[in-house]
């Protein structure tokens, strides 16, 4: 049988029912850019368009026998991680990301629901900046994501570069939480800004925007594109979804992934 050349994303992501953020998000954009995502829930939340009450841990046993179980099948490009809600989540992953240093992973440090619910416990900061950030290729946090990753006394500009010395080989730092007019993203390697991109501010609120733009960056890492131009391309997708985006529940805005 002659293999295919569609590039496969494995992800490993939250479930969220209203279907805005986490591993639908991820299918839908990762197919969007005409790659194959291969999914691995990490928490069933409960949740609406305004905001997450409750979620569930899957077990790690789970997450490690369903990726060994992708891993030794399929040929994949790149690897995505969203929310992993607690440490276990995180030492399970990190021990399938030891095993296989060759894949890219892009990694959205998911610490908490656009309403504000937290969506980490345990002693998952601790976990995410010693297992996982160091095995990262390219980052995405936002504002408030890079201080709580870091220190609330840095500059956001100065935590970016501090996740760069964790081991991120690239930090796209989002600007969506400055109080700028426009919104201005920020690239990062090796402590320098490589690049800042810059959006008109939508005035909107969205579920899953964080979630859209890292698994469009996934795909397009997986398509070998260049990490500038990756980013550029994602965040230009990103803003398409959400100037696209329905009012599917009564909260946030849905983006609007299928173009
Ligand atoms: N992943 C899951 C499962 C979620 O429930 C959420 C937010 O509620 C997120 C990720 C982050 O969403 P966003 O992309 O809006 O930051």
């Amino acid at each position: 049988m002659k293999e295919s050349n569609t590039p496969i994303v494995l992800c490993f992501s939250g479930l969220d029912p209203t279907g805005g953020a986490g591993i639908q998000a991820d299918i839908e954009a990762i197919g969007n850019h005409k790659c194959h995502a291969a999914p691995i829930i990490t928490a069933n939340t409960v949740q609406n368009t305004h905001n997450v009450s409750y979620f569930e841990a899957i077990s790690p046993d789970i997450i490690l026998q369903q990726a060994e179980a992708i891993l030794n099948d399929m040929s994949v490009s790149a690897i995505k991680i969203g929310m992993l809600g607690t440490s276990e989540t995180a030492e399970v992953i990190h021990k399938i990301l030891k095993k296989n240093k060759n894949i890219p992973v892009i990694f959205d440090p998911v610490l908490s629901a656009g309403g504000g619910t937290t969506l980490s416990r345990n002693d998952l900061i601790d976990a995410i900046r010693t297992l996982i950030i160091p095995h990262t290729y390219m980052l995405t946090p936002n504002i408030p994501e890079a201080h709580h990753l870091t220190s609330d006394k840095l500059t956001s500009q100065n935590a970016a570069q501090k996740l760069n010395a964790m081991g991120a080989r690239y930090t796209l730092l989002t600007g969506t939480h400055s109080k700028s007019k426009n919104v201005v993203h920020e690239l990062y390697s090796e402590l320098v800004c490589l690049e800042t991109f810059k959006y008109q501010r939508l005035e909107s609120e969205y579920h899953g925007s964080g979630c859209t733009l890292a698994s469009s960056l996934a795909a397009l890492i997986a398509k070998q594109t260049e990490p500038t131009i990756a980013c550029q391309q994602a965040l230009d997708y990103t803003y398409t979804t959400l100037k696209k985006a329905q009012p599917l529940g009564h909260g946030q805005l849905i983006p609007k992934r299928y173009l």
